[in-house]
């Protein structure tokens, strides 16, 4: 059994006092609640909130996620992060996001890189993949998603294969506020564990966590969670937003709304 894994990426949002604020909404909506401990509810703040937020999560059974990292430990890297600096800050890694990619000119080499250091320093890599529309449309869905899966896990050995999660985040669904279709997105989902399942094999792809994302919200996650291979979501805009996020983790549950 994979647990589900709903993980909130704030991208560039918040100033301190509403990320406290929004960290201490969700902590007071989603502590103690039986069926939402069941599953992995991941908070990704700006990494400067980070260390504050820790205080507020704490012996709650939420986590904190960064949303990226540098590929090396220390450095003349003016900037950056590194997962060495992250390992006592949190628990999961964002690493590849299509911003990133798009934006910050990440290749699929540095993603894995920064896959390779987030498991070094003991954190679980949420490593993203994702087609954009033109490569949709031109039928290249499979075979962008093949290879960016591959190539991200180009450096993670067998055992440690199921520290990471993969999210599949179509990029004309990120913020454009049309999520992809359950069913299609489940069919993408099976490509990626069949590219596991290469290099990993059957059984341990088949306890790698797969999440989708874009555009979800609590009007839709029952839509993905209810996918035989989709095991939770990466949530943007709908994270920031505490009590949609309460009511979308809940679902994710397999509690009922309220
Ligand atoms: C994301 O940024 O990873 C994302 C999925 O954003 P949104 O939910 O806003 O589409």
């Amino acid at each position: 059994m994979r647990t589900p894994i709903i993980a909130g990426n704030w991208k560039m949002n918040t100033t301190y006092d509403e990320a406290m604020d929004l960290v201490e909404e969700l902590v007071d909506g989603l502590e103690g609640r039986g069926e939402v401990e069941a599953i992995d509810v991941v908070l990704c703040p700006p990494a400067l909130w980070l260390f504050p937020a820790a205080e507020y999560v704490e012996d709650t059974g939420l986590l904190l996620g960064a949303q990226n990292c540098h590929a090396s430990d220390r450095g003349a890297f003016t900037g950056e992060i590194s997962a060495a600096m992250l390992a006592d800050q949190c628990s999961y890694v964002i690493v590849g996001h299509s911003e990133r990619r798009q934006l910050f000119g990440e290749t699929d080499a540095i993603v894995a890189a920064k896959a390779a250091a987030v498991l070094r320093h003991g954190l679980r890599p949420i490593i993203c993949v994702g087609e954009g529309l033109a490569e949709r449309d031109a039928g290249e869905t499979d075979a962008v998603i093949a290879r960016q899966v591959a190539a991200g896990f180009a450096s993670v050995e067998a055992g440690q294969a199921t520290d990471c999660v993969v999210a599949y985040e179509p990029i004309w669904a990120i913020g454009s506020g049309r999520a992809a279709d359950g069913a299609e997105a489940n069919r993408v989902a099976g490509i990626i564990r069949a590219t596991l399942a290469a290099q990993f094999g059957a059984e341990r792809a088949g306890e790698i966590r797969i999440q989708y994302g874009g555009s979800v919200t609590d009007a839709n996650i029952a839509e993905f969670i209810g996918q035989p291979e989709i095991d939770g979501a990466l949530v943007g805009g709908a994270s920031l937003k505490a009590e949609t996020f309460i009511r979308l983790c809940t679902l994710a549950a397999g509690g009922a709304a309220e």
